[in-house]
């Protein structure tokens, strides 16, 4: 298929290739992934969750999915004439596995929309080779990232969920299992597409104790507000509301500071701590209308 092929003619002549930046190739290639959940849903009659990357894989020409231990790597694809196969880390929990199979789906979507070309061409203006290889291989794994997340967490199906229950900083984890996917995942889509605006936060704990900012997430998702929603202090000490999240496992609820386009807000925040011992980390969800 060809990359204009999902417009009106109209809208294919104005697109020149000139104008396909990074934005413009993840609606691309989130709307192919779009096309192949509605596939699914038509196929199997419902919209439920769970979206399993093995009933995208059969729909992608993908023959198999193995379990194997590949050491660091989280996935390969495969490619053969008679169809391709994902190799998927077996010592990785299921939830990072199901991630890690949906984003070679989304290298297959992408070879399909012909996008690489593109990135190449226009997104990365230096001259440095090495620079461009390192930026256009990550602006890939973001294009693949960004399909996985829409065919594991449907954006119209997840919306669904999220407005039946209200966002909280429970609904996390019920989300998370519901779809299958990570609680670092389920929280990001919440951050993406709830109707009501919220930042997710994740905060890991340095060697001096203090809970340190490693990503937050807002509206519209990660490549949107980049400049928005920054908390004031992304480096919080002990003792604080935020430890007693990391220390126990019940919710937390506080206020933070928040830089919104210039403007300081005080705004209202849920935080739970997740995981054990190394991988343990906290997740807040601050709300921007509260
Ligand atoms: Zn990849």
């Amino acid at each position: 298929m060809s990359v204009y092929s999902l417009f009106s003619d109209d809208t294919a002549r104005q697109e020149s290739r000139a104008s396909l930046n990074l934005e413009r190739a993840t609606c691309l290639i989130i709307e192919r992934a779009r096309q192949l959940v509605n596939r699914l849903v038509e196929d199997r009659g419902h919209d439920k969750p769970p979206f399993l990357p093995k009933e995208f894989a059969l729909l992608q020409g993908i023959k198999e999915i193995v379990k194997a231990d590949l050491g660091e790597v989280s996935a390969v694809l495969l490619r053969f004439h008679d169809g391709d196969i994902i190799k998927v880390n077996a010592n990785h929990p299921p939830v990072r596995q199901n991630f890690s199979c949906a984003h070679e789906i989304g290298h297959t979507l992408l070879s399909e929309l012909k996008l690489e070309p593109c990135i190449e061409d226009i997104e990365f203006r230096t001259f440095n080779p090495q620079a461009r290889a390192r930026a256009r291989a990550r602006a890939k794994e973001r294009l693949c990232n960004a399909a996985a997340t829409e065919l594991l967490m449907p954006e119209m199906v997840f919306k669904k969920y999220l407005s039946g229950f209200g966002v909280s900083i429970n609904l996390i984890e019920r989300l998370a299992s519901i779809f299958r996917v990570s609680v670092q995942a389920a929280a990001i889509r919440i951050a993406e597409v709830s109707i009501e605006p919220c930042v997710a936060l994740l905060w890991r704990r340095t060697k001096s104790k203090a809970l340190q900012l490693a990503w937050r997430v807002g509206p519209g998702g990660k490549s949107r507000g980049k400049a928005y929603y920054i908390p004031v202090h992304t480096h919080v000490r002990c003792p604080s509301t935020l430890h007693k999240a990391y220390q126990y496992d019940s919710p937390v609820k506080s206020f933070k500071l928040f830089k919104l386009d210039n403007v300081i807000k005080r705004l209202p925040m849920e935080s739970k701590g997740f995981g054990r011992g190394d991988a343990r980390r906290v997740i807040s969800l601050a709300f921007l209308g509260r």
